[in-house]
């Protein structure tokens, strides 16, 4: 119960109908794991869906993509161990304008190895950082993790890892996400979904064409409390282009 419980908690802000007791267990491997998350509950049923994330990036689509517009301000208040990741939940008053349309940052969250791949390559780890606008259409803004020097805002955070499923530790000061960007903001962009049940369809997926770096000891961090690796495999892209 208590599992179930932190699970809807975290789904909470991109998912607000799904409650507790619809909620069924699911994981990263065996009777649970992704290949069976459709069959789950009905719920789910959008696992088994055209238009499902992760993806290999390729094959790109020229575009203008224009320039993303980050509003954000310190706001990174609290990080939690859910289980399925380590996400920091995000203050009201930060957003990005994709589109001429404000999405306000929720909360970010880290896979480790990497759920997308650019080019055929896989990173060991990636950071989702997830926004909604007013109608809860949601955007997803992705970074890449290279191995190298460590990371400076990924080091004041994993100062507050919270080593436990469950675990909610409070930030002071607040952290701002903007941090983890590379300077150069150029982006791939494709339309997919949650990559985790519900696996909800329509989501923007923007993804920064540079990646950041982490040290191996920052990555070691992160897996040790996950215990096992958090991505989804590849799902096919079929009908979809990727902007780029
Ligand atoms: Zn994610």
């Amino acid at each position: 119960m208590k599992k179930n419980l932190f699970c809807a908690a975290m789904l909470l802000t991109s998912f607000s109908a799904f409650t507790a007791e619809q909620h069924a267990h699911w994981g990263y491997s065996g009777e649970t794991g992704p290949e069976n998350w459709a069959k789950l509950t009905p719920e789910f049923g959008a696992c088994a869906g055209k238009n499902q994330t992760p993806v290999n990036l390729d094959g790109f689509i020229k575009a203008e993509l224009k320039p993303l517009k980050f509003n954000y301000k310190a706001g990174g208040s609290q990080i939690l161990n859910n289980g399925h990741t380590v996400q920091v939940v995000y203050d009201a008053g930060s957003n990005v304008v994709i589109d001429g349309v404000e999405y306000a940052l929720k909360q970010f969250h880290f896979h480790a190895p990497s759920e997308n791949q650019i080019k055929g390559e896989s990173y060991p780890l990636e950071g989702h950082f997830v926004h909604a606008d007013k109608d809860g259409n949601l955007a997803v803004v992705t970074v890449m993790f290279k191995e190298g020097h460590a990371n400076e805002a990924l080091e004041s955070l994993w100062t507050h890892m919270p080593a436990k499923e469950g675990d909610k530790i409070a930030l002071s000061p607040a952290n701002n996400a903007l941090k983890f960007f590379p300077k150069d903001h150029a982006y791939y962009r494709f339309n997919g979904s949650l990559t985790t049940p519900p696996c909800t369809e329509g989501v923007r997926w923007i993804v920064m064409k540079k990646p950041v770096f982490v040290s191996k000891a920052q990555i070691d961090a992160f897996k040790k409390v996950m215990v096992h690796a958090n991505n989804r495999p590849l799902q096919p892209i079929n009908a979809r282009e990727i902007l780029g």
